[in-house]
């Protein structure tokens, strides 16, 4: 998801995802304990359920027959916050940590929906350039995300996400506003404070 330091796995260009007819996409297909992929089929299918750019882009996956990604789901994986591009590991207890809604005193916060339109717009964008380093697909991620926030009519579109001096990363948005996600030892979302305007 995020690229800052320390975060950034090493990039493996999944051996699933193929090209077919000069079109690639990756179906999703998930991996992990049963209540771990339970837990996250339900974090899709509730942001299906609120958001028409996620349903969009999750259907394209879904409808695909010729390539697959797959998406480990657990619960404190090492090196993974929220998922790991390199491994398909997927946090769900990261994801647990981020609203499903903003908080009604931070109306821009970054919410679950989001991050999740971010990793799969980066598989996405992965399965249809090949080879392509992470950055850029990042930025693909960054951009799906956005179109999360627009639907939703939230000020503020993502910058992107550093890791400060402290460890914790922080969310920036063009229009002032600043998220700042407390990380355990092992990547763990433990805590999440807002800043900046409005
Ligand atoms: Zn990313």
């Amino acid at each position: 998801m995020y690229g800052g330091r320390g975060m950034r796995a090493a990039l493996v260009v999944a051996a699933a995802v193929t090209v077919a007819g000069g079109v690639a996409v990756a179906r999703i297909a998930l991996g992990g304990a049963e209540a771990d992929r339970s837990a996250l089929q339900a974090m899709f299918d509730a942001c299906k359920a609120e958001s028409a750019p996620f349903r969009d882009e999750y259907d394209s996956m879904a409808g695909c027959t010729t390539a697959t990604a797959t998406f480990n789901a657990g619960r404190g994986q090492a090196k993974t916050l929220v998922d790991s591009f390199s491994t398909g590991n997927v946090d769900v207890g990261d994801l647990e940590q981020i609203p499903s809604s903003p908080p009604a005193e931070h109306p821009g916060a970054t919410t679950r929906c989001q991050v999740i339109k971010h990793f799969l717009a980066e598989y996405m964008y992965r399965a249809h350039h090949p080879g392509a380093e992470f950055e850029e697909c990042h930025k693909a991620g960054i951009q799906g995300e956005n179109e999360i926030r627009n639907a939703r009519g939230q000020a503020g579109r993502a910058n992107g996400a550093t890791i400060d001096a402290s460890g914790r990363v922080v969310i920036s948005y063009d229009d002032g506003q600043t998220e700042t996600w407390t990380l355990d030892a092992t990547a763990n979302i433990t805590g999440i404070s807002y800043g900046g305007a409005p």
